[in-house]
């Protein structure tokens, strides 16, 4: 084997033991739960708001990001529910590259998985005692699911990961809302087949053991945009694009249809101002169809202190060293005009 054991690393349950929530942390992430399963449900007819830096970098400025968040949560409250993003580790297109605080809590220095697993249970953790957020991460490991699943309200399976089985059959066995994204050539069948396998009962193999899932009524479509065979980027959050996904839904047999735009990525092409038009764009869709206002339960948008990205020594506090951001005065206003937009 080209591998070696380095160290055998602690199980969530020791984990937990050494950073535990508190019990007013688990009453607030059960509420944000609940706000959060009524919108995939029908029940309410808030917008969900998935929003935040495509990668959490360093504790500091993630925790003025999301602190910031909350007046603007509590200014848009009867219309928006938000779930900021702390993306704890980085699915990367050629496996090369910053992979996140799971990896590298210190981005400018090495690996060490211990650390990383402290840094990101104790980076969601002080979100929630001290903004009372339960965030969204992705899952790009199913098994590390467990050090955080006290702590997360949404989780997002990456485009890179939709078609793996043993992400759909994990995502089977939980208890929040997982987006599943459409993969990065755009199929979208094999978007609904995996919110299909998501919502299905399984026997699988997970962390060692024999489980069984019930399957998870709240999976839902993240529509990305795609790339095609020649590596253009393609949007697909216009109006059709959504048409054509309700379509899908309704022969599908699915429960709770539902889709979250996500405004970066091959939706914007990367340019991440444009994520402002595209989230005004999808709003205005669903004023304009009954069918897709039934179906648009949110957006995801990349965003964080400043505006764009850089390289990962780039050394400017609150700005991407990942996918380029949306920066604080122009995502308070994007917010603020979204609110009055969603009727
Ligand atoms: C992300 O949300 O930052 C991300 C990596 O998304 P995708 O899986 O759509 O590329
Ligand atoms: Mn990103």
């Amino acid at each position: 084997m080209n591998m070696v054991f380095k160290r055998k690393l602690l199980i969530p349950k020791e984990i937990k033991e050494m950073y535990p929530i508190s019990a007013e942390g688990a009453a607030t992430k059960r509420a944000n739960d609940e706000s959060i399963r009524d919108i995939l449900t029908g029940a309410s007819d808030k917008l969900l708001l998935v929003i935040g830096p495509c990668s959490a970098d360093r504790e500091d400025a993630v925790i003025e990001y999301i602190s910031r968040l909350r007046p603007l949560q509590e200014r848009v409250a009867d219309k928006i529910v938000i779930v900021p993003r702390i993306y704890t580790n980085k699915p990367r297109t050629t496996g090369i590259g910053y992979k996140g605080m799971l990896h590298q809590p210190n981005p400018q220095e090495h690996s060490d998985m211990l650390r990383g697993l402290i840094a990101i249970r104790k980076l969601h953790m002080r979100a929630l005692a001290e903004t009372g957020f339960s965030c969204a991460d992705e899952m790009l490991y199913p098994e590390n699911h467990r050090f955080l699943d006290d702590l997360l309200s949404y989780v997002a399976v990456g485009a890179r990961s939709v078609e793996d089985q043993q992400h759909r059959m994990t995502a089977s066995g939980l208890d929040i809302p997982v987006g599943m994204k459409n993969p990065t050539g755009g199929d979208l069948s094999v978007m609904m087949n995996a919110l299909k396998a998501a919502q299905s009962a399984h026997t699988f193999i997970y962390r060692n053991w024999e489980v069984e899932s019930t399957g998870n009524p709240l999976s839902h479509a993240i529509m990305r945009g795609y790339v095609d065979s020649h590596g253009i980027s393609h949007p697909n959050y216009h109006y059709e694009d959504l048409a054509r996904l309700s379509a899908l839904y309704a022969e599908s047999g699915l429960q709770n249809p539902g889709a979250v735009v996500d405004t970066n990525h091959n939706n914007s092409g990367k340019k991440y101002e444009e994520q402002i038009r595209i989230a005004k764009e999808v709003l205005h869709s669903t004023r304009h169809s009954a069918e897709i206002r039934k179906l648009v339960k949110g957006l995801m948008i990349e965003s964080y202190l400043e505006d764009g990205c850089q390289k990962p020594d780039g050394g400017v506090y609150g700005k991407s060293i990942t996918d380029p951001c949306l920066g604080w005065e122009k995502t308070e206003r994007l917010v603020l005009d979204l609110a009055d937009l969603w009727v």
